[in-house]
């Protein structure tokens, strides 16, 4: 069992503030600036460019790759960090279209987020070969795999809703039907148990400063099952992912396995902070946690839904069909969020209508969900979103 108070002292938390947002930004893990201290004091600082063979930086990428592993279900050596998620998308679907030459269409649904739409339309039209970006409704995926599919492009879990796919039985379709399956793990890696080698995935890709806390800008990871793994054409041919990067040699050859998913020179300092995230992980017990999410998110709807009859849920009610986060719709919902986040309960929204709110066991707890429900309860009801202040837009929502 994972000891919850435990973690959540392993976070700096700021004062007054009640964070439902560790969906999109998890909190600094305390031991992150000490681990960041001495990436930059003694590391860097004291070791210069020798810090890549002393200090490990070289093996990083692979070595942190293997500890998001376990959370994901994917094999040693089956995972690799760097770039950043929109970039490990556009690596996977490429190499995932040349292990399917014939066929031509990539399949997706309307509620994918749409940097993994944009990246998808951008190598269409660079591989300039006819390829097809089908999109769907998220409920329509299933029957939509024909033998027309190359690939199926998916987010586990609906960024706005929060709906989940199913990933082994949609895998299992795919497969049926000749297709190959990239599963975007954004908002499932530490957020629910994962199981990508039971599923059957063939690449996975994620980010790592949601659910994880890594870290605003912390590397990506990308999975390449092993079955693939030296057959699967690196579309971003960099010499970091060559079989030999310090021959320089003048022409391309893939490095074995999951290393030609490398590009260039990974982020050495974001992976410190990312080390530091990943030492509280490996203590988890993802079972216990995917239990403790469930148990704040039920709280959560069922208080909300009691004061705020002006609010609707928009993710489904079944908690076994949901990923860690959970989503009210409201005309007004950009203001009243704004609302929310001036007295101490950060979420976000997203357009149109949604206002989002995540729950993260590692440092939430059900004091903190009662509170966030009264503050919720209070601005609904007394229409403390209908202020000037509170309807101007950020850059950010
Ligand atoms: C957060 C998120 C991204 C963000 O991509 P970056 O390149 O890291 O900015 C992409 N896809 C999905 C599904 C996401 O949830």
């Amino acid at each position: 069992m994972t000891d919850f108070d435990a973690t959540r002292a392993l976070f700096h938390l700021p004062e007054g503030v009640i964070y439902l947002d560790g969906n999109s930004l998890g909190p600094l893990p305390r031991a992150a600036t000490a681990r960041m201290q001495r990436a930059m004091q003694d590391e860097w600082g004291e070791m210069l460019i020798t810090g890549w063979n002393r200090a490990g930086w070289m093996a990083q990428p692979r070595a942190l790759g293997d500890r998001i592993g376990r959370l994901i279900g994917a094999a040693p050596g089956s995972v690799v960090l760097g770039d950043t998620l929109s970039v490990k998308v556009y690596q996977a679907l490429a190499a995932a279209l040349a292990l399917r030459p014939d066929r031509r269409v990539i399949l997706s649904d309307s509620g994918n987020f749409p940097s993994d739409l944009y990246m998808a339309e951008g190598l269409i039209r660079a591989l300039d070969r006819g390829h097809e970006l089908r999109v769907v409704a998220p409920e329509e995926v299933a029957e939509a795999i024909t033998d027309e599919v190359a690939v199926t492009l998916l987010t586990e879990v609906d960024y706005r809703t929060g709906r989940l796919h199913d990933m082994a039985g949609l895998t299992a379709r795919a497969h049926a039907a000749g297709a190959l399956t990239i599963w975007d793990l954004a908002h499932s890696a530490g957020a629910l148990p994962v199981d990508v080698a039971g599923a059957g995935a063939d690449f996975a890709v994620g980010c790592t400063y949601k659910y994880l806390n890594g870290g605003p800008g912390a590397p990506a990871f990308i999975h390449v099952a092993p079955r693939h793994a030296d057959a699967a054409f690196p579309a971003l041919s960099g010499w970091l992912g060559h079989d030999a990067p310090f021959a320089f040699e003048q022409a391309y050859r893939p490095g074995a396995g999951i290393e030609r998913m490398r590009v260039g020179t990974p982020p050495v300092l974001a992976m410190a902070a990312l080390e530091a995230a990943l030492d509280i992980w490996d203590g988890v017990d993802m079972g216990a946690l995917r239990a403790r999410s469930i148990a704040l998110s039920e709280m959560f709807i069922a208080g909300v839904e009691a004061a705020c009859p002006m609010l609707t849920l928009a993710s489904p009610r079944d908690p076994a069909r949901r990923g860690s986060q959970v989503s009210f719709r409201f005309g007004h919902g950009y203001a009243a969020m704004q609302a929310l986040i001036a007295r101490g309960v950060i979420g976000d929204f997203r357009a149109p209508d949604i206002m989002r709110f995540g729950f993260t066991p590692l440092y939430l707890r059900e004091s903190d969900v009662q509170a966030a429900i009264r503050t919720v309860a209070q601005v609904m009801q007394e229409n403390l979103w209908d202020d000037p202040a509170h309807h101007r837009r950020h850059a950010v929502t």
